[in-house]
């Protein structure tokens, strides 16, 4: 499974990417907490974004690309992923499309978690302990997601493999609708159930629903194949179908 999670710094990105990631057994990967972990480190690259970091602002779309490909390509052998801060310009999405695309590892669903403003700022607030954001920082980091992220809703917008859901619920509230969002999408269904027999019945044994035997043969969409591809950035044919 191949998830994209966009929302607003403060929407709850992080703490929907990580549910669902143990959810569905895929990797969490977090563009923010690759580029700071370099920061961190003082590496080359660290050195060169630190700046663009702390001033909130985006720092170059090759940096962030190349950054990401080989963890990207990684957990989608491995059984997927769920990225969490990639893409955030338009660009971005049509730029990692062909690459993504070539190496059979492109989004299957994007998550728009959708967060008012006055909420995003108090709960970024609450979380500043800790970080060095000033208020000036998180006004302009939300600044940035207004002008470069929202025009991705808008590309993206009215496509099947994208929905929004109300991300100032509960967090597990938030994560239940995902679920079952998810669910309604024909390439997640087999998935989601798996994901939940797996929790409720590890092993999987005695149910008398038949509903084991249907995923201990793997005759779900993801083992046979059928799975419909969605390409990100993919301003054309969305749907590849089952037949
Ligand atoms: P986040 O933790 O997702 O809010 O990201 C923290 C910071 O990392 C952002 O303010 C940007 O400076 C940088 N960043 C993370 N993801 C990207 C991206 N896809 N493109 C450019 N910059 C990014």
């Amino acid at each position: 499974m191949r998830l994209l999670l966009i929302g607003a710094p403060g929407a709850g990105k992080g703490t929907q990417a990580e549910r669902l990631a143990k959810r569905f057994g895929i990797a969490h990967i977090c563009s923010g907490d690759l580029l700071r972990q370099h920061v961190k480190d003082q590496t080359s690259l660290g050195q060169t974004i630190e700046s663009y970091m702390s001033n909130g602002d985006l720092v170059p779309d090759g940096v962030v690309m190349d950054m990401l490909r080989k963890p990207v390509v990684a957990a989608a052998a491995a059984g997927g992923y769920v990225l969490d801060g990639f893409p955030r310009t338009v660009e971005q999405a049509e730029a990692s499309f062909p690459t993504a695309q070539a190496l059979g590892v492109e989004v299957q669903a994007a998550v728009h978690l959708d967060v008012a403003r006055e909420e995003l700022v108090r709960r970024l607030l609450a979380r500043r302990r800790g970080s060095d954001d000033t208020e000036a920082v998180i006004e302009h980091r939300l600044q940035v997601y207004l002008e470069k992220t929202v025009p991705l809703l808008e590309y993206y917008a009215g496509r099947e493999w994208m929905f929004t859901v109300d991300g100032a619920r509960p967090p597990d509230d938030v994560h239940e609708d995902i679920l079952a969002r998810l669910q309604k999408l024909s390439d997640f269904g087999t998935w989601t159930m798996q994901a939940t027999l797996r929790l409720r019945a590890p092993g999987l044994g005695g149910r008398p629903d038949g509903l084991q035997d249907h995923v201990r043969h793997g005759t779900g969409s993801r083992d046979h194949g059928k799975v419909r591809r969605v390409h990100l950035g993919d301003a054309g044919v969305r749907g590849v179908g089952h037949g």
